[in-house]
């Protein structure tokens, strides 16, 4: 986004800002000290499908008693794309496959208490990894190159540009780039065993995964 000089910055040209950087409202300070008290919790996507995510939604009224507990940061949920603080539980959905998805993560280790990875993507790579059985180059020829359904006029050109995130040469679960505490599997995992890992954590109780909580729909 560019603002007029007059807006930010020197005042010798126009400045280039982020839209995380433009100056927030300031919250009511009762309700500022009343989401702060609350048990910071955040979660990000690496190269998943979003299911993991959709799967915490659909715990449906269990998520409002969760709220009550929680506050949910940097997050899709939000759309925070930053983290402003310490975060007390971390949620990982999706494999690693490219050089942002690293940064992402290494970044959000740094600042979560506990890490947990949800789902077979980021516990093993799950569907995206399936391109390791190929290798990276034979894939990308296939889908941008060989491809029986690239329009005839479109140039046979793999997409490449400083702006796209390199993509790396094999899918990596999460726990072989950073520390992870704990892991719930499933594809997706069941909402009630997230929910109840996460309220097990936050009430300082160990916890159990009954077998019929494991899911792959
Ligand atoms: Fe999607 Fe399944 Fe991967 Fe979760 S584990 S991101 S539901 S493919």
């Amino acid at each position: 986004m560019t603002l007029d000089a007059t807006d930010n910055g020197p005042k010798d040209g126009p400045v280039e800002i982020f839209s995380h950087e433009l100056p927030a409202k300031q919250l009511d300070p009762e309700l500022r000290k009343a989401r702060d008290a609350k048990v910071q919790i955040a979660t990000i996507s690496l190269c998943g499908c979003w299911g993991c995510n959709l799967s915490l939604l659909d715990t449906d009224e269990a998520l409002v008693d969760l709220l009550s507990k929680v506050h949910i940061t940097r997050s899709s949920f939000t759309d925070i794309k930053r983290i402003p603080g310490r975060i007390a539980v971390g949620l990982i959905e999706g494999g690693v496959a490219n050089d942002e998805n690293i940064e992402t993560l290494e970044h959000f280790r740094e600042h979560c208490d506990i890490l947990i990875a949800t789902g077979a993507c980021a516990i093993w790579g799950g569907v995206p990894a399936t391109r390791n059985l190929h290798g990276l180059e034979p894939c990308l020829r296939e889908a941008y190159v060989d491809s029986p359904t690239r329009p005839a006029q479109s140039p046979p050109v793999v997409p490449h540009h400083p702006d796209i995130p390199k993509l790396t040469n094999k899918v990596y679960p999460v726990h072989e780039v950073v520390k992870i505490d704990v892991s719930i599997p499933g594809c997706p995992p069941d909402g009630r065993t997230m929910f109840k890992v996460i309220d097990d954590l936050l009430s300082g109780r160990g916890f159990s995964m009954p077998a019929d909580y494991n899911r792959f729909d």
